[in-house]
């Protein structure tokens, strides 16, 4: 299959996504923004704004916009009304000076590549040209809400989207909550029109009008070393060779099993075994014969703990007419699922299901009286489909206790580009290290 996890499948004229369902970067100076004008795709035929509702203490809350965000956090908060605006306009000058290099290349740069592709002295002078920014870099989350906020519930509430990153407040870089959290307050997240998989498709297309190709049903066994340098990969009897590779899977099998630890330094190999990996999740696929065009597209229930996304409402070719598509996730423990084989697994599996669909059904009444198709994926469906140890969806763990490996590699010519480098995982995050990866091996030629 195309896409990895940002693919999706079809069952009865119903489309379910994979995973993905709230895609950021795509303001106007979003990476992803800037990599569809770069590649001749346009936007509005691949994406649409999400409408989102929080439930908080039973309450819903429904903010199509960062004004209506604001106004009804401060009806709810009448002692924070002040700190809220000065809090989302510090988070917009900081975001936007995080994105400011961006207009160059589309991407946002880590230090060492700041002082690799703009020189020292502009590294020396980032704290003093981009000051809101670097002070997010420095503290955690929790450090910055506590600077603007006295009450517990709002923090709470502005934790919401904090499962897009699988982190908690407190070991949450405030730079990443800022980039993968509140830029969704701020700028909104996208759905992708026909399904997930229709975007890896447009950028298939892409790639064969250029002349490239993807090869599917294809799994490399082993990445060729010779020397400290990549030769190619094999694939079973053939062998592509090439000076240049970008591994797009986990860093963990990339260097544990696909080049050999005998190629790499202990120190190196030590390192990429401690690497801790993200939370998984546990996701309810539902055919329904129901109107639910009333409800927005996603649904965040912050009190359990759970998000529904209703596909058919952002693009309704998504289910057949009348009826809807929806998927309903929750993070899950990888280590919590026993074997897949085993009777354990299965009844494991169902109990999950069954208490995710009794919790949603309070929010759709009816919901479960009439399911025309269901299914569901485990962690270890997601291992299965993308050999993502423990079924990892943001590969590494997020946290300020993992360093993510650099995109460029202890073997010369082997380059990393997916979410098991820098910044992290979701689709805003893997486009930006694809991007970073294209201009090194190119060599940060200005573009045009
Ligand atoms: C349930 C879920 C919900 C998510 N929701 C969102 C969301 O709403 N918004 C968002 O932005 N992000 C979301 N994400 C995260 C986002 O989908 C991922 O971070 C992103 O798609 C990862 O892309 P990637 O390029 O790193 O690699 P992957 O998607 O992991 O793809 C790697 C590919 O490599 C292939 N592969 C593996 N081993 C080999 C081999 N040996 N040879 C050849 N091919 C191999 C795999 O089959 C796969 O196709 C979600 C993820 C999941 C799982």
């Amino acid at each position: 299959m195309l896409g990895g996890y940002c693919s999706s499948f079809q069952r009865k004229g119903f489309v379910f996504n994979t995973g993905v369902g709230d895609v950021s970067g795509l303001w106007e100076k979003g990476p992803i923004t800037y990599i569809l004008e770069e590649l001749g795709l346009k936007k509005d035929d691949l994406f649409v704004r999400n409408r989102i509702r929080y439930i908080f203490k039973g309450k819903e809350i429904d903010a199509d916009d960062l004004d209506s965000f604001i106004r009804l956090l401060s009806e709810m908060f009448p002692e924070e009304k002040e700190n809220i605006h000065v809090f989302f306009d510090e988070a917009k000058k900081a975001y936007e000076e995080c994105y400011r290099e961006a207009d160059m290349y589309g991407t946002p740069l880590p230090g060492e590549l700041i002082v690799k592709v703009f020189g020292e002295k502009k590294l020396f002078n980032y704290p003093r040209e981009h000051p809101h920014f670097y002070d997010w870099m420095n503290k955690t989350y929790k450090e910055k809400l506590d600077e603007y906020f006295n009450n517990d519930d709002l923090k709470t509430l502005l934790c919401g989207l904090l499962g897009y990153i699988g982190t908690s407040p407190e070991k949450t870089p405030a730079s990443r909550a800022l980039t993968a959290c509140v830029s969704y307050y701020l700028y909104g997240g996208y759905f992708i029109k026909g399904g997930a998989l229709n975007f890896a498709e447009s950028l298939r297309k892409v790639i064969e009008k250029h002349g490239g190709k993807v090869l599917l049903k294809h799994k490399v066994d082993e990445i060729l070393v010779e020397n400290g340098e990549v030769r190619g990969v094999r694939v079973g009897e053939k062998v592509f060779k090439s000076r240049i590779i970008v591994a797009n899977i986990n860093a963990k099998t990339t260097f544990l099993e696909l080049v050999g630890e005998d190629k790499l330094s202990r120190e190196f190999i030590e390192y990429i075994k401690s690497l801790k990996m993200s939370p998984s999740c546990f996701m309810v696929f539902l055919g329904v014969d129901m109107d639910l065009s009333t409800y927005p597209t996603i649904i965040q229930n912050l009190d359990e703990k759970y998000g529904i996304i209703i596909n058919s409402n952002a693009d309704p070719t998504l289910a057949p007419e009348g009826k809807a598509s929806l998927t309903i996730l929750t993070l899950a423990n990888y280590r919590d699922f026993p074997n897949k084989e085993t009777k354990e697994y299965l009844e494991k599996k169902k109990a999950f299901v069954n208490k995710l669909i009794k919790k949603a059904e309070r929010i759709i009444p009816g919901l479960s009286k009439h399911i025309i198709v269901i299914d569901a994926a485990t962690p270890k469906t997601f291992e299965e489909y993308t050999f993502m140890p423990e079924g990892a969806i943001y590969a590494f763990d997020q946290s300020i206790d993992t360093k993510r490996p650099v995109f460029k590699t202890p073997i010369k010519g082997l380059y990393l580009a997916s979410a098991s480098t820098f910044p992290g995982g979701g689709i805003e995050a893997v486009v930006i290290s694809g991007n970073i990866c294209a201009n090194d091996i190119c060599g940060w030629k200005i573009p045009k």
